[in-house]
């Protein structure tokens, strides 16, 4: 590691002035990126995909925990800055130039990948909401590890009744654990963001039977896309879903954020495969 050039000469070599619209907050302490390699537990001989190496510096981090690394970066200048990374740690990184969004990440990554990962802003949620949106569970990655805003760290592990809890705490929790694992400061970035930052992890647990995950996904989108409203209102147009409500004892006049997971589950359940 120790002649690996520091971060900020690499930035600075391949001018690689933050840009805004690509979501770029580069983190550059080692003892923190450290850290964050070591929430999944040990990466020795692991397969990690990552979202957005940027210029490295969580990288380097897992690859000197032992990780295979597989990352995707959308940002040409970054791609060249990370052939130094590529050459350090032989056989151990491959760099993909493209669109995280658009990738066939199963693919490339390989089953049983953690995924680890300083998330541009912008981008973040919907990555977050297809991996676990997994059709097959366990899905195909082993765990999550996720820098996000803390508004949204906080939104994935939400419980029922606070005012964060909603359609994320539900997708994060009916079929997985999840954790705020660190927070971090804002001026641990370069730039700084507006805003603190939080790594959630996630880990998949054993999925309640007969919920099927296109249900799930429909059911709390209707519910929380009209959360101040009572259920009998958000969830007039779901297919059998007053009906399931009234068999389950569950008030049509409560609001999404009162329901417990286990509730939703039960509904879901209840209100079995959407067509479409
Ligand atoms: N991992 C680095 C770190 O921790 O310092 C950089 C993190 S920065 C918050 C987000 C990174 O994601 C940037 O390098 C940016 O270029 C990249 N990025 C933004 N949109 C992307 C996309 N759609 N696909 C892949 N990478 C993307």
């Amino acid at each position: 590691m120790n002649s690996l050039p520091p971060l900020r000469e690499i930035i600075a070599r391949h001018g690689l002035r933050a840009n805004k619209a690509l979501g770029q907050n580069f983190l550059l302490d080692g003892q923190l990126l450290a850290r964050i390699a070591a929430i999944p537990g040990n990466l020795e001989g692991q397969n990690v995909y990552e979202v957005g190496p940027g210029p490295g510096g969580l990288t380097r981090a897992l690859l000197s925990a032992g990780a295979s690394v597989v990352a995707v970066e959308r940002d040409d200048r970054c791609i060249a800055a990370l052939d130094e990374l590529t050459q350090y740690f032989p056989g151990k990184l491959t760099v993909m130039p493209g669109d995280a969004l658009a990738i066939d990440e199963r693919k490339v990554a390989g089953a049983g990948a953690h995924i680890i990962a300083n998330l541009p802003y912008n981008i973040g949620t919907a990555l977050l909401v297809r991996w676990l949106t997994e059709r097959e569970w366990p899905p195909w990655w082993r765990s999550l590890t996720l820098m996000f805003q803390e508004e949204v760290a906080r939104r994935i592990v939400a419980q029922p009744g606070n005012s964060a809890y909603g359609r994320l705490s539900v997708l994060a929790q009916w079929r997985s654990e999840a954790a705020i694992a660190l927070k971090v400061h804002r001026s641990a970035f370069v730039p700084p963001p507006k805003v603190m930052s939080a790594v959630v992890h996630i880990t998949p647990k054993q999925a309640p039977d007969g919920v099927f995950v296109e249900t799930m996904g429909k059911l709390t989108q209707a519910a929380f896309g009209q959360r101040r409203k009572m259920l009998r209102q958000s969830l007039k147009n779901l297919p059998d879903a007053l009906e399931c409500l009234g068999n389950l004892g569950i008030d049509e006049t409560r609001r999404a954020e009162t329901l417990a997971i286990s509730e939703y589950v039960n509904l879901a359940r209840a209100i079995g495969p959407i067509e479409g």
